[in-house]
């Protein structure tokens, strides 16, 4: 069974006020990322700091949807 264990985290590379876009990215990663200061690498192989929450409205990276939505069960 796959794993999809996983919650939207957006990038942090600006500070300006434009919407982010949200990766998939596991939890597991996340709470490591927490501990250690690592970055965390999304489903579509993205890799960046958890640093902030993804903004509602945020647009969703495509790659991360795509396999996100193949991990689902009952496809
Ligand atoms: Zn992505």
């Amino acid at each position: 069974m796959p794993d999809v264990d996983t919650r939207p985290e957006s990038t942090d590379e600006t500070d300006d006020d434009s919407p982010k876009m949200f990766h998939y990215v596991r939890k597991n990663k996340i709470a490591e990322s927490a501990v250690m200061g690592t970055h965390v690498v999304a489903l579509c192989g993205e890799v960046f700091p958890v640093t902030k929450s993804p903004k509602p409205g945020s647009p969703v990276c495509p790659d991360c949807k795509k396999i996100y939505e193949g991990l689902l069960p009952g496809e």
